[in-house]
């Protein structure tokens, strides 16, 4: 079951609104968690940029779902694990740039500074058999995971299952990403991750997401929704829908539907709240680059891939030299050259971390038309 309401503005009577009506809908808010209960808002903080870019989840949702929780009688965590070095200070740097500081003085809630790492069994994975996860993920009653409808340069799309990767602490993440390098194994472990860390509730900002170059570098879009659903792939299908994309494009809804965990098509859905053709964009843009290992159609021999896969380029006039794509490469492969960041093109993975992380958006994807064509075959 997956809910879609209208929600036109941040305004905080109108998120309010629009937030009761979508929890009416799916069961109301006892279904998902207890007076008395400790639930950790799981939002979408990958990395200290304003509301007004539309890369992290709005404060104004925040606050306005830790009022209801604490009405309810629950206590109620802000917290996630943003791209970069996990500690105090990055979070309370993170914190406010996002507005979430204002999100829990206005709320009453509390923002998580727990640096504290788990290891948790993950023995149905099917890529991971392990996990190591931020504390704050499992020191709660419950998980609601608060996502952003945003694009994304290596997974087309993010939104509620992708959320969950936020559980993984600060830097382990590049961990993951030279574990599994093929997108394939990738999609398979943020699945394996969500199924470990289960929110109880997924709850999406779509009243402003992100077109062209998310998941950080891209375009604020308006689509003036608010979804919920207790399931993270079911709502994922439904958000990805609106922006016109399907399991085709989105290798985490191809998994979801081979894993049974949601319908294969939006159509399978079961729906509640404000028909969805009147959020519909069909011109919504995608990322200038879309991630595809064409190595694994055949259609090239390896040798030539390594000349023809998309690469990352630094804008020497945006870049100021701060070093973080290198600092936060997976592989480590990008070196400082003169404060310019130099990329060893045949040991990188092609995550582009480089690109989410760039505080400047200085670093963009370049196809050559070879890949281009091969990519379209
Ligand atoms: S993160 Fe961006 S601004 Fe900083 S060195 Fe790398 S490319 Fe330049
Ligand atoms: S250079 Fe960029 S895309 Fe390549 S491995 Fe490093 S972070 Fe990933």
């Amino acid at each position: 079951m997956v809910t879609i309401r209208t929600c036109p503005s941040y305004q905080e009577e109108t998120i309010s609104a629009a937030l009761r009506q979508a929890l009416a809908d799916i069961g109301g808010l006892d279904a998902y968690a207890r007076p008395g209960e400790t639930v950790l808002l799981k939002v979408n903080l990958v990395m200290g940029k304003g509301p007004e870019a539309a890369a992290t989840t709005h404060p104004a949702l925040v606050s306005a779902l830790a009022r209801l929780l604490i009405a309810h009688g629950c206590r109620v965590l802000i917290g996630d694990s943003p791209g970069g070095p996990f500690n105090a200070v990055m979070l309370r740097r993170v914190y406010h740039l996002t507005g979430m500081d204002r999100a829990a003085a206005a709320s009453g809630a509390e923002l998580s500074y727990s640096t504290e790492t788990k290891t948790i069994s993950c023995a149905a994975g099917k890529i991971l058999k392990s996990l190591t996860v931020t504390a704050m993920s499992q020191e709660v009653d419950k998980v609601i995971s608060v996502c952003k409808l945003k694009t994304h340069g290596m997974m087309t799309y993010t939104g509620a299952a992708k959320n969950m990767f936020g559980t993984i602490p600060g830097t382990v993440k590049a961990e993951y990403h030279v574990r599994m390098p093929k997108m394939e194994d990738f999609a398979d472990a943020l699945l394996d991750i969500c199924e470990a860390t289960r929110p109880v509730l997924s709850i999406m900002d779509a009243v402003i997401g992100m077109e062209g170059n998310g998941p950080t570098g891209g375009s604020p879009r308006k689509i003036g929704a608010l979804l919920a659903s207790p399931s993270p792939y079911e709502l994922d299908l439904a958000a990805a829908h609106l922006i016109g994309l399907g399991k085709e494009q989105v290798l985490t809804l191809q998994k979801a539907a081979e894993r049974a965990l949601a319908p294969a098509v939006f159509a399978e859905l079961s729906l509640a709240g404000d028909p969805p053709e009147r959020f519909m964009i069909p011109d919504f843009k995608l990322p200038d680059h879309i991630h595809a290992d064409v190595s694994a159609n055949g259609f090239l021999p390896k040798w030539l891939m390594q000349w023809t896969r998309p690469k990352v380029r630094v804008d020497p006039q945006r870049c100021v030299g701060c070093g973080d794509c290198a600092a936060n490469c997976p592989a480590k492969v990008i070196t400082m050259k003169n404060r310019r960041p130099v990329v060893d093109y045949r040991r990188c993975i092609r995550c582009y971390c480089c690109q989410e992380l760039c505080p400047r958006t200085a670093v963009s994807v370049k196809e050559s038309w070879i890949f281009k064509i091969a990519n379209r075959l």
